[in-house]
């Protein structure tokens, strides 16, 4: 589905150098080393419309070890080494525009401990969100992050993920409590403990959540966990404008009830989700809403959320009280994606997200819905509003300059305006190769400076993840 697969131009040195690797990594991981085209591009970015840069080879490592013996002939011959988890990232994260290895971790998959009465697991980077949760069910625990695709723990800490509980439970950031990292010397530190907090030192965790595998390679993760609710209440929301979906929003957060989840999704958006997901929604802005307590607690919560709409014209509000009608309709919603796409038949999707103080959110949405509509954009609007993060799935004819001219400068106003607005070129999808080129911009050239000390320091011959986040 990529744009195009780009062509390399590469020194006989650095050709020479490759071969080197894959024939002594070949010694050791005898047929879980894959050269073959198709597994290479599998690799690389196959989701949006970025080109399609596939390593050199893929290794599927299975231990800590495989990876730090990976890592070191990469280090001894300067190769690069990108991480793949599950290779959902939308930014070209897992791309390979210089060539090299791919370490593909979805085998290492073990959950290695759940300490219940600590409220904490700790497992391989391999496993997926939905994984996770299976194992967990029986416990009456849930890992709450939720990215729409089932992506690897490893790759949604990689890129600082959230999803539509965030507004409630935070995002990777503030669920991963301690990693297991392979370094660029194949050194193999631990960033922490499993107490819940802790003043020792700097906050290594902290620093590889969101470094997109250039600065190392996580091989364990201890995660924070939460109980599953007494009691879930979850519906629908219609509003007159889009504007006035969003002003509710901002209310029930300054408010201070505490929402677990409140996702936007604009007319266009709900159409598309009528016809994918075969639901029967009134096709106007709507907010899907859901709260976590006890019963007394949700019902209070509810009735709440109910006056704070119907301040601003929404309503009514339709209960989904089943549980297979709530899971239908998150289904839905994390479907969006998908949904949108058979609103431009043969036309590319790119999903981009910013995020803004929630002051601005009604502000930056209203503006992001009128310049689709002066543009005569198909670009249905979904967001994790109650962070002030909100995405566009922006659908563009690849065979057409002009349209994706177009769609680049509407991106980049969108993120200009977000910018202008205090906040950030990505609230979830990360930097990758899409989004390096508003780095400046947002952090200025000497945090910028300070961003590429440390990468320096953590990885001096730049072998991890070249070409991501940096510019
Ligand atoms: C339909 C759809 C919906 C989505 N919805 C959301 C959403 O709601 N919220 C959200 O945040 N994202 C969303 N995403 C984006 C994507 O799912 C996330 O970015 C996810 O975190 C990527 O995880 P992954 O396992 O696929 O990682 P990959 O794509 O395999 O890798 C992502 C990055 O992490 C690095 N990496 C992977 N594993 C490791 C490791 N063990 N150690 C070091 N680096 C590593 C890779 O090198 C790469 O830079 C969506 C994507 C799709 C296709």
């Amino acid at each position: 589905m990529a744009e195009q697969v780009a062509e390399r131009i590469r020194t006989g040195g650095e050709v020479e150098a490759v071969a080197q690797v894959i024939a002594s990594l070949a010694k050791h991981f005898g047929d879980r080393l894959v050269t073959g085209r198709a597994v290479r591009e599998q690799h690389a970015n196959s989701v949006t419309w970025l080109p399609n840069e596939a390593p050199d080879a893929v290794v599927f490592a299975e231990s800590t070890q495989d990876v730090q013996i990976t890592v070191r002939a990469c280090a001894e011959h300067g190769v690069p080494v990108v991480a793949f988890g599950t290779g959902s990232s939308l930014e070209g994260q897992i791309n390979a525009p210089e060539g090299g290895i791919s370490i593909d971790l979805s085998r290492m998959n073990r959950v290695l401990a759940v300490n219940t009465e600590d409220l904490d697991c700790v497992i391989e980077p391999g496993v997926t969100r939905k994984q996770l949760n299976e194992h967990l069910r029986d416990a009456g625990l849930f890992f709450p992050i939720d990215p729409g695709a089932d992506a690897s723990l490893g790759g949604m800490a990689s890129t600082r993920a959230s999803g539509t509980n965030a507004v409630r439970y935070g995002t990777m950031k503030d669920n991963v409590i301690a990693m297991t990292v392979v370094l660029a010397n194949g050194e193999v530190i631990s960033t922490g403990s499993r107490a819940r907090k802790s003043s020792s030192g700097y906050d290594l965790t902290r620093l590889f959540v969101g470094a997109e595998g250039t600065l190392g390679i996580i091989t364990e993760l201890t995660l924070k966990l939460s109980g599953i609710p007494e009691a879930i209440s979850a519906g629908v929301c219609a509003f007159p404008t889009i504007r006035s979906a969003c002003d509710a929003v901002i209310l029930t957060i300054q408010s201070g009830l505490p929402v677990a989840r409140i996702e936007l999704l604009d007319e266009v958006q709900v159409k598309a989700c009528n016809a994918y997901s075969k639901l029967d929604l009134a096709e106007q802005p709507t907010l899907f809403v859901e709260f976590h307590g006890t019963e007394a607690g949700v019902a209070e919560q509810a009735a709440r959320f109910g006056e704070i709409a119907a301040e601003y014209g929404g309503g009514p509000f339709v209960w989904a009280t089943r549980p297979e009608e709530r899971s239908k309709l998150w289904q839905a919603r994390h479907d969006a994606y998908w949904a949108s796409l058979p609103l431009r038949p043969g036309a590319r999707a790119i999903a981009t997200d910013v995020c803004v103080p929630i002051s601005r959110l009604a502000e930056c949405v209203d503006e992001t819905k009128r310049d689709i509509e002066e543009m005569g954009l198909i670009a249905p609007i979904v967001g994790h509003v109650g962070d002030g993060n909100f995405h566009t799935v922006t659908l563009v004819d690849m065979e057409d300059p002009q349209d994706i001219a177009r769609v680049k400068d509407f991106m980049s106003r969108m993120v200009k305006r977000a910018l202008a607005m205090g906040g950030t070129a990505t609230g979830e999808h990360g930097v990758g190769q899409g989004k390096r080129k508003y780095m400046e911009a947002e952090h200025g050239t000497a945090a910028l400076d300070a961003m590429r000390a440390i990468k320096a320091a953590l990885d001096p011959k730049g072998i991890f993840n070249p070409g991501k986040i940096l510019p």
